[in-house]
């Protein structure tokens, strides 16, 4: 069970931990991505300056400057004289690089009158514009066109700056980041469940020496318990009567409670053989058609028509169970009513259900009634009846490997359904 609570507080911890740090860290590289490209597009405003104030001091201009720029500076640069590729590139790598160059300068000439223009010196000025060139996989492509005056003829540059350029600098740094998150968050976690453990630990520890306690004082008041039953059982009077009921309740409840501290000690022994699970529901219902008699209910079995194979289970818990839903059905079913007890198969499990026609349980308490000590309202009343019954129906179950439930009977009244595994 502590377990369970630390696996779930691990969860709640870690989860709410990762959220956050994914949500900062995506915020964070959105920002750093956004940096990035601007502080890029400034540097390149600076460059502009420099190779326009390059050309205009060359009286020709210089091929290896311009292999040397290119090379350095990560830019496609290509040069038209009057309108007349004058530098173009060979050099370009490939041909999407190359048809990207083309398209800008078709955006450019199609452009160009609505482009602002940012004058450089009195000869030289500059434009700038993106395009995402949808050839190229809808990244946005910076674009810088410079242009020159040279005594009459127009001499433009365009520096394309692709996109690509920041692709490989903003992947490395998503993945050096991704991966520094990746190893803070698994920190966080391991340190999640190390600390719920931490903090669970005395939780635990009292938890069990409550549970050692209620199994030491149960075993220690059976022994005495025995012998006032043992000796009230001689006599007959109306106050020895009393006391065999009242100690008999006790023993009830000591036997209750022992089952279910042996379940939270982990000791609660569970010894499976094959058992014919359809024998066991006659008996059942043989040991509580007198009860059922006495208090004019309607007791039946309901046993499917071909031959049920044996259920893997401790016959005796079984048994158990089974008697505390009979015991239930009986108590919370008025004169008149009627109570079925049925097997039937299922690919996977057993199913084994008691229906009565019964007060019934309201939808709000149908998860409650399993829980230790639980009582709907109306039966707090009652001596017989502690509130201990579905929870050990639960606990046997459980340590089964099955399920139990309760849902509504057509009609009227509760059907308590326990599913065993074949
Ligand atoms: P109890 O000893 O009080 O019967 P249980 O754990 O067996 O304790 O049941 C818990 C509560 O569930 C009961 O107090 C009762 O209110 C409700 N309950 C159990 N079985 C039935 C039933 N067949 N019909 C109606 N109510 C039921």
């Amino acid at each position: 069970m502590f377990q369970k609570i630390r696996l779930r507080l691990t969860f709640l911890c870690g989860g709410i931990t990762t959220l956050i740090t994914l949500a900062m860290t995506l915020g964070y590289l959105y920002i750093a991505e956004k940096n990035l490209v601007a502080n890029r597009l400034l540097s390149c405003q600076n460059d502009i300056f420099t190779i326009a104030a390059n050309l205009e001091q060359q009286s020709a201009i210089s091929f290896t400057w311009l292999s040397k720029l290119e090379a350095g500076s990560g830019y496609d640069i290509s040069i038209t004289d009057n309108g007349i590729p004058f530098w173009f590139n060979e050099r370009i790598p490939d041909d999407s690089r190359l048809a990207m160059t083309e398209n800008a300068w078709k955006y450019y000439r199609q452009n160009k009158d609505a482009l602002a223009v940012h004058k450089i010196s009195y000869r030289s000025s500059y434009r700038n514009f993106t395009y995402d060139g949808k050839s190229m996989g809808n990244s946005p492509n910076y674009c810088f066109v410079i242009s020159l005056d040279t005594n009459g003829s127009l001499l433009e540059m365009l520096l394309l700056l692709p996109f690509s350029a920041f692709a490989g600098q903003i992947a490395g740094q998503r993945m050096s980041f991704l991966a520094m998150v990746f190893a803070a968050l698994l920190a966080i976690w391991l340190f999640a469940w190390f600390f719920t453990g931490r903090l669970l630990t005395p939780i635990a520890e009292s938890r069990r020496k409550q549970n050692q306690f209620i199994a030491a004082a149960s075993h220690e008041l059976r022994t005495p318990l025995a012998v006032i039953l043992s000796c009230a059982e001689s006599c007959t009077n109306r106050t020895m009567d009393t006391i065999k009921s009242e100690a008999l309740r006790m023993k009830r409840l000591l036997d209750d409670l022992l089952t279910l501290s042996s379940r939270d000690l982990e000791q609660l022994h569970i010894s499976k053989s094959p058992v014919y699970l359809d024998t066991l529901l006659l008996n059942a219902c043989e040991s509580f058609e007198a009860m059922a008699r006495d208090r004019r209910v309607g007791l039946s079995a309901c046993l499917p028509e071909d031959a049920v194979p044996p259920c893997d289970c401790d016959r005796e818990r079984i048994c158990q169970v089974l008697a505390i839903l009979l015991h239930n059905a009986l108590s919370y079913t008025p004169e008149g009513g009627c109570i079925s007890l049925s097997l039937s198969l299922a690919p996977k499990y057993f199913i084994l259900s008691c229906a009565d026609s019964g007060s019934g349980i309201p939808d709000e308490e149908k998860e409650k009634i399993f829980e230790r000590f639980y009582r709907v309202e109306k039966s707090r009343s009652s001596k017989e009846h502690f509130g201990l019954g579905l929870s050990i129906a639960h606990e046997i179950i459980s340590a089964h490997g099955g399920r139990i439930a309760v849902r509504d009977t057509a009609g009227g009244g509760s059907t308590f359904v326990a599913e065993l595994p074949r």
